[in-house]
């Protein structure tokens, strides 16, 4: 039983009233026998009623580490300079790394709540908060360093914060997914382990992610989110489960494919022809459809959007030749604008020991050329619009290839500019400084 006499919260009470679950309704179950959670939910109403904040930042760690602690301390205090609400006037959060794909067995939820409840934490977990990390949110600055042997003991790790690598998410990879190209989890601990030095002690420019997708679907926003992005991808053609298309084309029928597939195609590499007008073509993936008629795919046309292979789940499925893209420099909000990754390696196989250590040796070479050529406060995609991708390549000793775009090109492919002038000086360029 809570010993706290809770604050009356119109304003929170609010919050229930709609048709959605409401955090405050867990945050009420918690007070039940939860001093903490009473005071913090007073700590809300306040803000609520001023329309302010009242928490502020300091330093709270664990040894050894300079980061993954986000320190909470409340402002609200008396005239006296007694905190309003004392139970909940620290209310640190600690930012833990989930594992890769997030995959967890009850089990061991179970024991992250005992640790977290046992130690002196408040009870609030958030499963996962936006830097991907599970964040065990409340707890005094006496407790976080019995709160963080505790995860410890049962194998987790403080995540990211401040200037430093932060926590890395993969999508939920091939353990539940047909359309994941590459051992998602693996290529995650690799890296991150490899580099966990650079979370645990901050001492970058500025924030640095990893993230890594099994298919270009992106579910885990690499592309945009990312500083690093790894997506799957494929080069051979779209495999067919000629089966599985005629299932979907019997229930929806042609309307249906016309509208939903081939007509979404942005590269219209999708058609419907009569079967025995299907050109033997070997980058033609072909279903019959059993009623006369074939879905063709032209392969070289496609530009690996997925729509077609999400809407006929099984039915389509990506190549088997697989591997990775990876990309630089994405994030959502930069100084410079929301900003896409751009592709630096168009393909590479993701599969042989070989290939991991590749993938390891080219992250850290990223992360050094980003701690030793970024300004304060610079993320990667804004140091590589300072000082030029061309640059940037050239730092990282990867060749110029025309599939590195940043957008898809929506112009006709004709150049007015003195561009073929630049291109032959940048040539010039080379062949000097390589004799
Ligand atoms: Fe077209 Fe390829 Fe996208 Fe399918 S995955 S809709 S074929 S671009």
């Amino acid at each position: 039983m809570s010993t706290r006499i809770p604050r009356d919260t119109p304003m929170l009470d609010q919050l229930e009233s709609g048709p959605w679950p409401s955090f405050v309704a867990g945050l009420k179950r918690l007070a039940k026998d939860n001093d903490m959670m009473v005071d913090l939910l007073g700590q809300l109403e306040t803000s609520y009623e001023t329309r302010k904040g009242y928490w502020k930042g300091g330093t709270v760690g664990v040894f050894g580490y300079g980061g993954g602690i986000i320190p909470r301390f409340t402002e609200l205090k008396d005239e006296n300079g007694k905190p309003l609400f004392p139970e909940a006037a620290e209310f640190h959060t600690l930012r833990v790394q989930p594992p890769a794909g997030m995959h967890y067995t009850s089990d061991l939820l179970r024991k992250l709540c005992d640790v977290w409840v046992d130690n002196g934490g408040s009870g609030l977990i958030a499963f996962h908060g936006q830097s991907g990390d599970i964040m065990f949110q409340g707890v005094s600055s006496e407790n976080v360093q019995a709160v963080f042997n505790g995860l410890n003991e049962i194998g987790f790790d403080l995540g990211g914060a401040g200037p430093a690598l932060r926590t890395s998410m993969s999508c939920v990879g091939s353990a539940r997914c047909e359309m994941s190209c590459f051992d998602e989890a693996r290529a995650l601990r690799t890296v991150i382990n490899n580099n966990l030095d650079d979370m645990h002690r901050p001492s970058l420019p500025y924030k640095f992610k990893f993230k890594f997708s099994g298919c270009p679907n992106d579910c885990v926003n690499a592309i945009q989110r990312s500083d690093m992005a790894t997506i799957g991808t494929w080069r051979d053609n779209i495999r067919v489960d000629e089966k599985l298309v005629q299932d979907y084309y019997r229930v929806h029928g042609m309307h249906d494919l016309y509208n939903d597939v081939v007509g979404r195609c942005p590269t219209k590499a999708v058609t419907v022809v009569v079967s025995d007008q299907v050109a033997a073509n070997p980058h033609l993936s072909v279903a019959q459809l059993g009623d006369g008629n074939a879905l063709c795919i032209d392969n070289k046309n496609c530009v690996r959007c997925m729509h077609c292979l999400n809407v006929i789940p099984g039915g389509l499925l990506p190549g088997k030749d697989r591997g990775v893209s990876i990309l630089v420099g994405g994030k959502g909000v930069l100084k410079i604008g929301a900003t896409m990754g751009s592709v630096i390696i168009p393909f590479m196989k993701l599969e042989t020991d070989e290939d991991f250590a590749k993938l390891n040796e080219l992250a850290r070479n990223i992360l050094d050329f980003f701690a030793e050529n970024a300004l304060d406060h610079e993320r990667t995609g804004e140091m590589i619009e300072r000082i030029g991708l061309a640059n940037f390549l050239e730092g990282m000793n990867i060749p110029v290839d025309p599939n590195m775009i940043s957008q898809p090109r929506s112009n006709p492919y004709f150049r007015s500019d003195d561009w073929d002038e630049q291109a032959a000086k940048w040539v010039e360029h080379k062949q000097q400084k390589a004799a």
